[in-house]
Parts: structure tokens; sequence; C-alpha cells
């Protein structure tokens, strides 16, 4: 596509990504991001990782140099927030930056934290993670003996967790998993993050939901079923994020499973309307069908597929999902289709070990501490719908 412009609404990875890839392709439309943060885009895995812990400076954290937008004749305008999406006059119009008309538009909008449906849980003093701002007030509380009640035991929780007791801080994590991670990645995985957790003094509630949080003199009750209260200075949610599908929804777009639905080049199926990272249903040419994903590596290869296809290349979305989580000091990687397994094989040598997981004899995703071979296997096992090995 020539002439005209390219709109991008996010600044994040996918939106990055698609800039990125449209310029490498050879596109020469005009390119605008729009960005709903003041920031760059800017690396958020080490937001509960070592930027939490103060080991990383904040000058470490955008993607990209302060010249790639010039040298790449990219606008980014930062602090702008699309409001609506106008299809058939072709517009993107922002709340206090005016209306942005497109000949291509990429949606990237990400996700955001979800809070519970209990009693307390909306209350802003509460922590929740998805930005800077969000990590900064964080670190700024969890001082030396504050006590830190962890909510979730998911990848964002259980890097909070490790960081808060790293810090310092008196964590305890309440989730109604048996053990972190169960539902993603079985008892073998869980149990071995479980350890890794304690061995960090951190103290873990587990197989009890929280019922409601309550607001005290300067800390917060966390009630737990069953009746349980533990007291927090600080309350972390890490209770899962939600798809920013409502601009997409707004428009018109299709939505199933809490994302914009989109086929394999991240094309919506609108006109010149394509969608990239956290807010897709995206079709995986590979898997044969539409997956939800919300990991850092899968944004930037749908954004570059979508950069791409706008430029006129072939690009489809055609490799297995994969993140890496690292939990203090100890990193996973993990390769998988994500939806679901029937068997599951644990091999171990000294301090690294694989989990392999099947479903009916098929391989369909690997879970790796220390093991990269295995996890390099394990990618092309689940690609080419290989046996367990
Ligand atoms: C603390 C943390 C740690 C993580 N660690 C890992 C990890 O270790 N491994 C891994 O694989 N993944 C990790 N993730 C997940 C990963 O960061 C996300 O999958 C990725 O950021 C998604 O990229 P995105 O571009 O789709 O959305 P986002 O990164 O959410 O970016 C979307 C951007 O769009 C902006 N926006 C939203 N609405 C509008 C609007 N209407 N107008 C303009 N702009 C708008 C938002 O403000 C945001 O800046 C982590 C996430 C968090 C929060």
């Amino acid at each position: 596509m020539n002439g005209g412009a390219l709109v991008i609404v996010g600044g994040g990875p996918a939106g990055l990504a698609a800039a990125r890839s449209y310029r490498d392709a050879g596109g020469d439309m005009a390119v605008t991001m729009l960005a709903g943060e003041r920031h760059h885009p800017y690396k958020r895995p080490p937001l509960t990782k070592d930027y939490l812990r103060g080991e990383t400076d904040r000058s470490e954290l955008p993607i990209e140099s302060p010249s790639f937008f010039d040298d790449n004749d990219i606008t980014f305008v930062p602090g702008a927030r699309a409001r609506a999406l106008d299809l058939r006059a072709r517009t993107v119009a922002t709340e206090d930056h005016g209306d942005f008309g497109y000949e291509a538009c990429v949606l990237a909008t990400g996700s955001e934290p979800f809070r519970l449906p209990i009693p307390g849980a909306d209350d802003p003093e509460l922590h929740v993670m998805r930005t800077i701002e969000d990590s900064d007030r964080l670190a700024a509380a969890a001082v030396a003996g504050a006590r830190a009640v962890v909510v979730g035991s998911g990848f964002i929780g259980c890097e909070a967790a490790a960081s808060l007791a790293m810090r310092g801080a008196e964590v305890t994590l309440v989730s109604d998993e048996a053990v972190p991670q169960e539902r993603r990645l079985g008892d073998e995985a869980g149990s071995r993050i479980r350890t890794w957790l304690e061995e960090l003094g951190v103290t873990l509630k587990m197989g009890a939901g929280v019922a409601g949080i309550e607001a005290g003199d300067g800390c917060h009750g966390v009630t737990v079923e069953g009746g349980e209260s533990v007291q927090g200075d600080i309350v972390f949610l890490g209770t899962g994020v939600r798809a920013r599908v409502a601009l997409a929804e707004a428009a018109g777009l299709p939505i199933a499973e809490g994302g914009v639905v989109t086929d394999s080049s991240m094309h919506t199926g609108a006109e010149d309307i394509w969608a990239a990272g956290d807010i897709t249903y995206a079709m995986n040419a590979a898997a044969g069908r539409r997956l939800r994903v919300e990991h850092w590596g899968e944004a930037l290869n749908q954004g570059t597929i979508a950069g791409k296809a706008i430029a006129g290349a072939v690009a489809r979305w055609d490799i297995a999902p994969g993140f890496w989580s690292t939990i203090g000091t100890k990193t996973l990687k993990h390769v998988a289709w994500g939806d679901g397994h029937d068997e599951v094989r644990v091999e171990e040598d000294g301090d690294g070990w694989s989990v392999w997981y099947g479903s009916r004899g098929v391989t369909v995703g690997v879970l790796t501490h220390n093991r990269d071979d295995d996890h390099d296997t394990g990618r092309k096992l689940v690609e080419t719908k290989g046996p367990l090995p």
C-alpha cells in the first residue's frame, strides 16, 4: 500500500513492531503511532523482575533508541489515546490530539490488569502491574520489612512475589490454585515453582480464593475463603489481564474469546484494519485454529506480520507461541499451543529440568529450566505435531 497514512493505535511492542516491519518491507506511507502512554515503547517484562528490584535502570527500558523514530520517519504521538475508530470515514479520533485519517490501520491496544469481582478489589490503593508507573509505585512501597500480600499465582504474581521478597518485604502469596501456575503448567512444574518461592522466604497460602479486601488504617486485610484475614501494608493483585478491545468492538469488528478476530496475516476482515498483540484472537496457520496469546514475543511477531502484510509482503503467523518468565533468579521457557494436555513427562538432570506436555501422544508443549536444547527440540516437536520424546 502506498500514499496515504498508516495509523497504529498503541505504543507497545506490537505497535512498534508493525511500524518497524512496515518500513523494513519498503512501505512508504506516512506512519503515525498513537500511544496512550507518555513513554516511547518500553520493555514490560522487567517491571516485575529486575526493574522492580532496582537492578535495571529506567534508561534501559526503551525498546528502541531515541533516534529510531526520526531515522525511520515514524511520527510517535505520546499520550494520544484513541477514542473512536470510524470505518466509513477511515479516521481514528483521539481524546485530545484530533482525528487521524488512515489508508491502513493497526490496532495494538494491548491488555490491562483485571480486578476480581469481589468486595474491595476496586480500591485504587491496591497495586496492579502494567506500566512503569505501576512498578515505581510498588517499588516505593516495598521497603524492607513491609508486609506484602500478593493475590494470584500466575506468572505476574509469582514474579512480583519473588522480587518483593528479594527487596526485603515479608511476602504472603494467596491463590486458589493448589500450587503456583497449576492451571497452565500442572502440578510437577507448580511444585518446583513453589519451592523457589519458599526458598526466597515467600509464605504461600494455596487452595483458597480471596473473598474480599478491606481497607484498614494504613494497611489492607485480604480475606481468604474460609475466613482467615491476611494483613498487608501492600496488596498486589496479580489476577490476570483483559484485552483492551473496546475501541475495536465499538467500531463493529468481530470479537471472540475476548479478543479481536484476525486471520493469520493479522487482518481483521474489516477493510484495511489489522490487529496485533495481546488484543488478538488470531488464526495460527500451523495450529489450524485461532489462539488467544498474551506474550511479549508474540506481540512482536504479530506486529511484524501486520506491518509486512500492509507493505504488500506475504506474512503469516505460523509458529508455536512461546514465553519466558524469571522468578527471582530462575528462568523458565515455555512453548505450547496453550489449550490443554492429557499427559505430562518430567526429565531432570542437575539444576535443569523439562516438563513435556502431550495430548493423545502428540507433543503440545514444553517447559524448560536450564535446558535450552529441550526448548529448541520441543518447539520443533510442537510445531510439527511430533510424538512426545
Ligand atoms: C509486568 C509484566 C511482565 C511481563 N513479563 C513477560 C515475560 O516475561 N514474558 C512474556 O512473554 N510476556 C510478558 N509480559 C506480557 C507482555 O508484556 C505483553 O504480552 C505485551 O506487552 C503485549 O504487547 P502489546 O503491544 O500487545 O500490548 P501492550 O504492551 O499492553 O501495549 C499496548 C499499548 O497501547 C496503549 N493503548 C491502549 N489503548 C489505547 C488507545 N485507545 N489509544 C492509544 N493507545 C492505547 C497502552 O497504553 C499501551 O501502551 C509481561 C507483562 C507485564 C505487564
